[in-house]
This record gives C-alpha cells, sequence and structure tokens, in this order.
C-alpha cells in the first residue's frame, strides 16, 4: 500500500465520510470531466469493478443515482454458495469457486483500505434432511451438477454432535467446509472505499444518465452533474441494466425475482440453540452473521419487483425454519426486508463487451449470486477492458449479445 493510502486509511475511511466525500468530489468532477473507465451502478458488481480497475493503477468513476448498495445488494443474505448452488453450466461453476477464494484473499486489503470490516466467515454449510428418501432425491437432483462438490456426509449421530441445535428429528446431512458467508452491505461498501484509497472517484446520487455514443464507439455519458467524457463504458446497474442499454438499441432484459428475508437475534442465555453454521435447506437457508443476528431467508417470487414484505412470506420462512432449528421459536425477531433478484431468460449474467458500441460493457444479470460471484466479475471486467477477449477468458457464453430474439421475447 502506498505511504498516501496509509495516510488516508489511518484518517477513517473514505467511504463512511460519505456525503462530505460525494460533495468534494462533485466539485471535483465538474472541473475535470474524463475518466478512463465510468462504471455505472453502485452495487456489489460496480463497486467490485471499480475495485479491481483501481488496484491495477486504471482511472475509474463509479456513479450512483441513490447510495453505495441501496438496491439488491442490500437485501441478499450474504452466503458465498460456490458448493450448495446448483449452477447450470460449467463456467458459472469454476467462476463460483473462483470467485470465494478470491474474496477471502481480498478480504485484508480491502478491509485494510476501507476501513470496513466485511465480516467474512467460513463455518461451513450443512445439507440437511428428514429422511433417506429425501437425501437420494437431492443427490440425484444433483446428479447433472457440472463439478464435483467438496461435501462429506454426517449420519444423525455426527450431526448431532456437530450441530446440537438441530433438530433431533434430522435423520442427516451434507457437511460442506468451505462454504462462507459475509456482510453484503458491507461487502460493498468496503470496494466502494477501497477503489476511493487507490484513487477511484466515487459519486453518489447521479441522476438520469444516459449514454453518449457515435459511428466510433462510447463517448461517455450524460447526468445531472454534466457530462463525462470515457473510453470505457461499464453498465452494472442490475436490475436496471437492460433499461440503459435500451438507449443504443440493446435488448437485454432482466427478469425480477422478489425474496424476503428476516432477521433475528437469540439471548444470552440461549446462545446454545443458536446455529453456528449455516443450514442450507431445500425450502429455507438459516445464516449466523457476523454481527450477531441470524438471517432466514428467502422466498422467491418471479415477476415480482415491488419491496413488500408479507406475513405470509415471513410466516412460512420462520416455521420452516423452526422445524429445522426449534430454538428459533424462542429467539428475538429483530426485521424484515426484501429485495429483487435480476435474472435473465437463460438464467446467466451479461458479462463482456457490446460487439455493436466499441467501448460499451455490460456487468449485470447475477440472479441470485452477485455477492458471490461480485470478486470474479470485478477481475473479467478489468480483463476485458485491458484489452482480452471473452473467448480468450473462457466466458463467451455470457456475452451480452448471446440470446436469440426467441428467448428475449418469452
Ligand atoms: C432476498 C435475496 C437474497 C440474496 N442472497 C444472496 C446470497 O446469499 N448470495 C449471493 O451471492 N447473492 C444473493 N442475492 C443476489 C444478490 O443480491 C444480487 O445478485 C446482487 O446484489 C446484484 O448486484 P448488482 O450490483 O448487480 O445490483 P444492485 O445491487 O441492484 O446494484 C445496482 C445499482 O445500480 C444503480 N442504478 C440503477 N440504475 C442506475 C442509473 N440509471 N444510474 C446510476 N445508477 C443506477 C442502483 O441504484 C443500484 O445501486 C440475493 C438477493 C436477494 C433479493
Amino acid at each position: 500500500m502506498s505511504r498516501e493510502a496509509r495516510g488516508r486509511r489511518r484518517s477513517g475511511s473514505l467511504y463512511r465520510n460519505g456525503a462530505a466525500c460525494t460533495t468534494q468530489i462533485r466539485g471535483e468532477i465538474r472541473g475535470k470531466l474524463h475518466a478512463e473507465t465510468i462504471v455505472v451502478g453502485g452495487g456489489v458488481i460496480g463497486c467490485a469493478i471499480a475495485y479491481e480497475l483501481a488496484s491495477r493503477g486504471k482511472e475509474v468513476i463509479l456513479i450512483e443515482r441513490a447510495r453505495i448498495a441501496s438496491e439488491t445488494s442490500s437485501a441478499a443474505a450474504g452466503m458465498l454458495a460456490a458448493d450448495s448452488e446448483t449452477f447450470h453450466t460449467t463456467v458459472m461453476s469454476m467462476l463460483a469457486y473462483e470467485s470465494r477464494k478470491r474474496l477471502h484473499q481480498q478480504k485484508e486489503q480491502l478491509e485494510l483500505l476501507s476501513g470496513i470490516e466485511i465480516g467474512l466467515q467460513q463455518s461451513g454449510f450443512i445439507t440437511p434432511f428428514r429422511n433417506e428418501a429425501e437425501m437420494k432425491k437431492y443427490s440425484d437432483s444433483r446428479r447433472s451438477t457440472v463439478l464435483p462438490t467438496e461435501q462429506i456426509w454426517w449420519d444423525h449421530s455426527k450431526l448431532q454432535r456437530e450441530a446440537p441445535w438441530i433438530s433431533k428429528e434430522t435423520f442427516g446431512a451434507l457437511y460442506r467446509a468451505s462454504e462462507s458467508e459475509l456482510l453484503p452491505v458491507n461487502l460493498a461498501r468496503a470496494y466502494a472505499g477501497a477503489a476511493q484509497t487507490m484513487g477511484a472517484k466515487v459519486i453518489e446520487g447521479v441522476q438520469n444518465v444516459s449514454l453518449i455514443a457515435d459511428s466510433s464507439g462510447i463517448q461517455g455519458v450524460e447526468t445531472s452533474i454534466g457530462r463525462l467524457t470515457c473510453k470505457h463504458v461499464v453498465v452494472a446497474a442490475g436490475l436496471q441494466g437492460g433499461e440503459i442499454l435500451k438507449q443504443v438499441g440493446l435488448n437485454l432484459p432482466t427478469l425480477p425475482v422478489k425474496g424476503e428475508i428476516a432477521a433475528i437475534q437469540f439471548a444470552k442465555h440461549d446462545a446454545d440453540y443458536r446455529p453456528d453454521k449455516t443450514v442450507y435447506a431445500d425450502n429455507v437457508y438459516i445464516v449466523p452473521k457476523a454481527n450477531g443476528e441470524v438471517w432466514i431467508g428467502a422466498t422467491s417470487l418471479p415477476g415480482r419487483s415491488d419491496r413488500e414484505v408479507t406475513v405470509e412470506g415471513i410466516q412460512k420462512l420462520l416455521a420452516s425454519a423452526a422445524g429445522w432449528v426449534p430454538g428459533i421459536q424462542q429467539a428475538q425477531f429483530i426485521r424484515a426486508w426484501a429485495g429483487v433478484r435480476p435474472s435473465t431468460p437463460d438464467g446467466l449474467p451479461y458479462l463482456g463487451a457490446c460487439k455493436c458500441v466499441p467501448g460499451l460493457y455490460t456487468a449485470f444479470g447475477h440472479y441470485r449470486n452477485g455477492i458471490l460471484l461480485s470478486a470474479i466479475t470485478g477481475s473479467l471486467m478489468a480483463d476485458l477492458i485491458a484489452g482480452h477477449s471473452s473467448e480468450e477468458l473462457g466466458i463467451d457464453e455470457l456475452r451480452p449479445e448471446r440470446l436469440s430474439r426467441k428467448e428475449i421475447m418469452q
């Protein structure tokens, strides 16, 4: 780390002083309207890209219409479930493993540069079963999973020893030791803060972003704080990514999938009943967080983009969770929230360069794994901007213009 960065680090997180910092940067930007790359969207994906570019010494401005991590990234459970999730392609599975590894590698540097703890914990996940038939059905359904996952079988007695808080009715469970989880808002803010420390500009509250492109490619963006020129624009606007791309005639649909989560807390005298590993079951997940809470999620409602929390949704989640961890009945209810996952017609994110507009890149549509995939997305986007092709990077199946007209219309 440079002496300057260490000095800034000592004076506290730049991002934590958000408001003042943003105002100062706005002033600077008005006088200096160019950066090599502009990233549109300050969710975990945009922030990871800004961090990676800044760490490679590139000039980058990140613009966010509201606040950092104010949309889907603030709703996530923060699981890095590379082994437990079912990915439909080998490429996505490999990216997930690589990204989880990188998040562990980045932790120290991120926390040091930003002054924000990301709450990363590797306590492992268990996938429990009520009986043998259930376990067999699960194994069969994952036979098509492209990469073998790292897991061991815990029978009833081993499970009771390792996880005494789990229901006595549980037949057994698969244990995955490398699975981890973190605090997603902190991760996005840490990426943004660390990027700033390394020279990136992060500007919140930037409205009315429109892409400026001519026959030679992208020229910059017009915004509520003026025109910003650049060589590259990365659209990392999550669910709204597709709307922005329409400005240059590209149709990359995003499909909303709403999800609700509840947070609970165990009293000190009930600590023995608190799970110390994530329970990743078929109908619910239960995630003990570094901030002392336990998060229980999540409903999945395709086509819904509202953020209302329903009694029905939370009731179902809590009942399912108490079925696995009975002590939850005695825990204190803290709060509940909802967010909207950005999915795509084929379930894959749009990651790559837009062939029809040179200099324009997309990084959105991470559906239910954007927190997990943030580190690798940042790295891949920086590689693409540096001139590597999607084919070279092995991510051609994620290129933005891959969908047929039929898939788009579905
Ligand atoms: C209930 C739930 C649970 C989840 N659990 C997990 C999990 O455990 N693990 C996991 O890996 N993932 C999880 N996810 C998925 C994860 O949250 C998303 O994949 C991820 O947050 C997407 O990040 P993003 O940066 O693409 O989008 P966002 O976080 O939505 O960020 C996009 C940003 O772009 C900004 N923006 C939009 N339009 C513009 C514009 N015109 N100009 C400027 N800025 C703009 C928005 O304000 C927003 O801040 C979960 C999601 C939900 C809803």
